[in-house]
């Protein structure tokens, strides 16, 4: 084939009358009114000097336009590089610098503040808008519809996705066409995707999760999704009965269950409910199947290797574990000190191989010698273990893991006890600098709105059910934990603000 991703995802959609996005204006996009579309955005591209091999950095809204985008790099050869929406533009300098992208593509309203961000990066600025006007959309009038494909070879890169940032800057992850393709044919057929699916869309599309897991798997498939601007809940309530399968990141789930227009009846049609991007609570997972007798299929992943493992289709999704390796994929328990891999049960790093694991970081060749071994096996950064009856369970990052007095201490323990705690709505366990133990261990409380906490009381609960190394040495309470963009928790930030607690 001349362009395996093109030819498989979109090509041989052409000329079908099928719908492939639904709006919420209650229009609907074909397939074939969207190849047209990507043909005239890949003539346009390519009369702006976008060679295959470039660059194309994007940092656009959600629309049927911004997906056409990514389809029209995707044809032209170019390489597409979506960036978050909540990036400010020092943030982007970065970025677009970083990539040597170039032309950065963003939304009239920044083009201003955009425009020295591109001059002093070499790249060319255009615009496209949530309503689907801009530059490039303008440049496209009257382009021809149909566009000749760059032949592109399975291991020529596809994108660049940068990472969320979760644990220090954003690591640029080179992935090849056949990085995505495989991973989108497993998963179509793990998770018994069809022409028949409605996938009910509200993530981001500049996210593995919205972009490669959702899309992909539906273009391969030949289903449609319902494109959802962002998560809102009228809107989603609205659409759930139009919907076979919904993907999801935690707080989608919480947040509808919080609703009590979110019932049985309102989802007893639904074929599969997914989640991922960051850990679902077994609560969530007990408090979904008791309200919607559904359960939902946890699975984990990261920019680098788009999907490793899923619970599986048929067979017990168990809440709290990310279930098995996906077929194709290698994944195995090391020391963090040896690198030799470990029993089944004891935890360790998770390390991953298969042909959907990434070819390195862009421009870090350190970085990705250290994490890529030449054996091809991934070093994720991720704790975890296999248990029993082979599923793997995440322990949580291996940054995050805290050393006292020699013993390794794993947040996540704490953190599901305070969580527990009466008026705690969640909470952080970092460990800081210590002059005797090395680290210690401290946790951060929010508390659930109007409670007041009683930190005494907390802190006797924990010294009962846990092991005095364990304890953490302060308790404190903060109104919200630091976030990014993606919501997860930056520890990192905590870790510094904190550091000079006892030294
Ligand atoms: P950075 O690498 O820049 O620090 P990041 O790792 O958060 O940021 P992503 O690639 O978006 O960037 O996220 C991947 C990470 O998300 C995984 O390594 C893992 O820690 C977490 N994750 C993904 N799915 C799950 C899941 N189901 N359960 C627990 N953690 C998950
Ligand atoms: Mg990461």
């Amino acid at each position: 084939m001349a362009n395996p991703l093109y030819d498989t995802l979109f090509g041989r959609h052409a000329g079908q009358s099928a719908p492939f996005l639904h709006l919420a204006d209650g229009s609907a996009v074909s397939y074939d009114a969207f190849l047209r579309l990507t043909a005239r955005f890949a003539h346009a591209l390519r009369n702006a000097d976008l060679a295959p091999g470039d660059r194309l950095a994007a940092q656009v809204e959600k629309s049927p336009q911004a997906l056409a985008v990514y389809a029209a790099c995707v044809q032209a050869g170019i390489v597409f590089l979506p960036l978050n929406t909540g990036y400010t533009a020092d943030e982007l300098a970065y970025f677009v610098t970083d990539s040597g992208a170039r032309l950065l593509l963003c939304d009239s309203r920044r083009a201003d503040a955009l425009k020295v961000v591109a001059d002093q990066a070499g790249a060319r600025l255009m615009t496209l808008d949530a309503d689907g006007t801009g530059t490039l959309p303008e440049a496209a009038k009257g382009q021809p519809e149909t566009f000749e494909t760059t032949p592109r070879g399975a291991n020529d890169l596809a994108a660049f996705l940068y990472t969320s940032g979760t644990t220090g800057r954003s690591k640029g992850a080179m992935l090849t066409q056949t990085n995505l393709l495989s991973n989108a044919e497993v998963l179509v057929d793990c998770w018994r995707f069809t022409a028949k699916d409605v996938l009910l869309h509200a993530l981001p599309i500049f996210h593995t999760h919205g972009l490669f897991v959702a899309t992909n798997i539906i273009l391969l498939a030949g289903g449609s999704m319902i494109f959802l601007p962002k998560f809102d809940l009228d809107q989603m309530i609205d659409n759930l009965p139009r919907a076979t399968s919904m993907m999801g990141v935690p707080t989608f789930y919480t947040r509808l269950l919080d609703d009590p227009r979110f019932t049985r009846d309102l989802v007893a049609h639904m074929r599969l409910f997914v989640s991922g991007s960051a850990p679902l609570l077994a609560e969530t997972h007990v408090a979904f199947e008791e309200r919607t007798g559904h359960r939902i299929l946890e699975r984990y992943g990261m920019t680098e290797t788009n999907m490793n493992t899923s619970n599986p289709y048929d067979g017990a999704r168990r809440a709290g574990t990310v279930g098995f390796p996906l077929p194709g994929v290698e994944l195995k328990i090391t020391d963090p000190q040896t690198g030799a891999e470990l029993p089944q049960g004891e935890i360790g790093l998770i390390e991953v191989r298969g042909p959907n694991v990434f070819k390195g970081y862009w421009n870090m060749p350190e970085k990705t010698a250290e994490e890529l071994r030449e054996n091809g096996f991934f070093i994720t950064g991720d704790l975890g273990m296999i248990d029993d009856q082979g599923y793997v369970q995440i322990v949580g990052r291996n940054k995050d893991l805290i050393i006292s007095g020699g013993y390794n201490i794993y947040p996540k323990e704490i953190e599901l006890l305070l969580d527990e705690q009466p008026g705690v709505l969640e909470s952080a366990v970092v460990g800081v600098p210590h002059p005797d133990f090395g680290e210690t261990v401290v946790g951060f409380l929010v508390a659930q709105r109007g409670a007041t906490l009683d930190l005494d009381a907390i802190a006797g609960t924990v010294a009962q059910s846990l092991a005095r190394f364990k304890h953490p040495r302060r308790l404190i309470v903060l109104d919200e934990l630091p976030r990014n963009t993606m919501g997860k928790v930056q520890k990192n930030i905590l870790r510094a603000d904190y550091a000079g607690l006892f030294t």
